[in-house]
């Protein structure tokens, strides 16, 4: 691996999550188990209430909570296209049609309500939103829509814990929220993720599917020993492991002052960017409040991103793109028919957008230093 000197993303941790892990491996159990419980507990407390399940992935929440929803062959599903691969995967998982719908602006790059609107049909089922960087969406018009005609709404919310529309947590607005604790992000487990809804009943199904459908009829808990069980519906293996839970108890800890950390760095790197006119920066103007998961800025059109990227990798800038669309990607052209042109406004940002590092374990003297470099970057011939 490359040590670059601006990483992405960094993870901030610790001596307490070495001791932590080192209390967990010396218990001796290192599945799922009594940890498991209590970080679901402390992380559904965290989002104002409700049910919490520990699972493997981000993407296992994805698939645990549209199979949870009953979705099936010939359902659609709305969702945007420029959000990681995962979130549309999912969909294929539980057998249903992917349709995409365009971001709101430039400055807004949330799905449209107005795009979801215009793409329900009679065989619309549930709506998958992303807030994208930690920004929410306009769930508030979302929600009516999904009401009005009767759909379930997912919230991919990878990128948004601790973020906040209107006074309520991302994650907890639909009818289920997506957790992603992958080593990138806000809350880090190395691997891991977790389904939030406030229905007992899909809780209830998706604790079922994590552990391979089984409903226990006689179960030595945490022991694994289940001497009798029933499997009335299907199941997988998506269980989160003792070690991951025990790091995102304490993650949870840091989880705001880390979030604030990454506020100040934001808005550090959009004074310093006010001048530069080459590039703008989306979501200036946004409801709630964020989690700052990414920093994305807009090149102008006429920049080649390719050779910026290029050359802030001789600074020791990583970057990245956020994201190629979905609907572009081969697998998805070919079953679905997508093409160049659909989605005019992802598309754009998809060809402009540029993600700049953003971590907490950086300070005001990085975000100038990465701005200065930027600036003689994009201004080379
Ligand atoms: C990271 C991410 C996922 C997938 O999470 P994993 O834990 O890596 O499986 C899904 N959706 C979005 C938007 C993500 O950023």
């Amino acid at each position: 691996m490359k040590a670059w000197k601006y990483p992405l993303s960094d993870i901030d941790l610790g001596k307490e999550e070495e001791l932590e892990v080192l209390k967990v491996l010396r218990s001796r159990w290192l599945s799922t188990g009594p940890v498991t419980e209590r970080f679901e507990k402390a992380f559904s407390e965290r989002l104002g209430g409700g049910y919490g399940v520990g699972v493997s992935s981000g993407t296992a929440a994805l698939h645990l909570a549209l199979a949870s929803l009953g979705l099936k062959n010939g359902d659609e599903v709305i969702l945007p296209s420029l959000t990681f691969v995962a979130t549309a995967n999912a969909v294929l998982y539980v057998g249903a049609r992917p349709v995409f719908a365009d971001i709101v602006s430039l400055e807004d790059l949330n799905i449209s309500p107005l795009e979801i609107e215009r793409k329900v049909t009679k065989r619309t089922k549930a709506i998958v939103v992303m807030h994208y960087g930690g920004y929410p969406c306009d769930m508030g018009s979302v929600m009516e829509i999904a009401r009005s005609r009767g759909l379930s709404v997912v919230e991919d919310a990878a990128h948004a814990p601790g973020a906040e529309y209107e006074g309520r947590r991302c994650g907890t607005i639909g009818d289920v929220g997506c957790f992603s604790f992958f080593s990138n992000k806000n809350l880090v487990t190395g691997e891991g993720g977790m389904v939030v809804t406030r229905s007992k009943v899909l809780a209830d199904r998706i604790r079922r599917m994590r552990s391979h459908g089984m409903v226990a009829l006689s179960w030595d808990k945490f022991r694994g020993h289940l001497s009798s069980y029933d499997i009335e519906t299907l199941g997988y293996n998506y269980r989160i492991t003792e070690i991951q839970s025990v790091l995102g108890l304490v993650q949870l800890r840091k989880l705001d002052r880390n979030n604030r950390k990454r506020k100040r760095l934001v808005e550090i790197y959009r004074r310093e960017l006010q001048e530069v006119e080459e590039i703008s920066v989306p979501f200036s103007k946004f409801k709630g409040i964020p989690s700052y998961h990414l920093f994305p800025v807009l090149l102008g059109a006429s920049i080649n991103r390719n050779l910026v990227m290029e050359r802030l990798k001789k600074f020791g800038i990583q970057t990245s793109v956020h994201y190629p669309p979905v609907h572009l990607f081969s697998l998805y052209r070919k079953h679905f028919g997508y093409r160049r042109g659909m989605l005019p406004k992802t598309e754009e940002v998809s060809r402009r957008e540029l993600t700049l590092p953003l971590h907490p374990r950086m300070d005001e003297k990085d975000m100038r230093w990465i701005v200065k470099k930027v600036r003689i970057v994009i201004r080379e011939p």
